[in-house]
């Protein structure tokens, strides 16, 4: 075991697992994907710190704790179709491509999404594809999904991406405003409505486009 692996181990039993995070799919890929390589050098030494940390053009990777949260709540079972918006460094893109069957992300920048793809590639995942693109308003072409995760923080409910879910499919996104969010867990039911939950609070980075915020 390396010194990264034994630090990751610890991550999933400190910050994971005792603080109640249950899907042992979320757990068992939170243990297996090297979270410090999408972290610059220079930083790795805190990528399994119990804190978010900056990945470039003033953007984060988000805690250890709210990627599993996040992942926990879509409830994956292996044979999904995941919308992700925000790629960013591609962590939580590698914990999908973990759980579910097809990723489909999207990142507004194209510096983080070629330096995401790369990593993605260089990890053998097959099931990713990402675009650069403002995903504000979802990806209408390979819609519908059973899964949307948005990891930037949206100012009010997303239209488009509601639409873009199948019934029964789950978007879990944080929304409130630029200072603090509330995450938030929508399912739609079979009569076509949405049921919402709140899980807290959260901080995120905007989510800068069409149906986010202007700049
Ligand atoms: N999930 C990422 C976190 C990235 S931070 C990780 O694990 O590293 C949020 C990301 O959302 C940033 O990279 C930002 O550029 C991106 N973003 C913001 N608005 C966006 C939009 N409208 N469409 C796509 N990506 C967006």
């Amino acid at each position: 075991m390396n010194e990264y692996t034994n630090k990751r181990q610890q991550m999933v039993d400190l910050q994971i697992v005792a603080r109640g995070i249950k899907d042992q799919r979320v757990i068992a890929a939170m243990r297996k994907v090297p979270r410090h390589l999408f972290l610059d050098e220079a930083l790795r030494s805190q990528a399994y710190e119990d804190y978010p940390s900056p990945i470039g053009e003033r953007q984060t990777i988000s805690q250890p704790y709210i990627v599993a949260l996040m992942t926990e709540l879509l409830q994956l079972k292996g044979n999904e179709k995941v919308l992700e918006i925000g790629t960013g460094s591609g962590y939580q893109t590698a914990i999908l491509a973990e759980l579910a069957e097809q990723v489909f992300s999207v990142e507004r920048l194209p510096t983080l999404a070629k330096k995401a793809r790369k990593l993605i590639d260089e990890l053998k995942y097959t099931n990713v594809v990402i675009t650069v693109k403002d995903g504000s308003t979802g990806w209408k072409e390979h819609s519908p999904y059973d899964a949307i995760i948005v990891t930037a923080a949206a100012p009010y409910e997303p239209r488009s991406l509601l639409e873009q879910l199948k019934v029964g499919g789950r978007l879990v996104i944080p929304i409130g405003d630029e200072y603090s969010q509330d995450l938030i867990l929508y399912t739609k039911e079979e009569d076509g409505t949405y049921s919402k939950e709140n899980y807290g609070g959260c901080r995120f980075v905007k989510l800068i486009g069409e149906e986010g915020w202007k700049t």
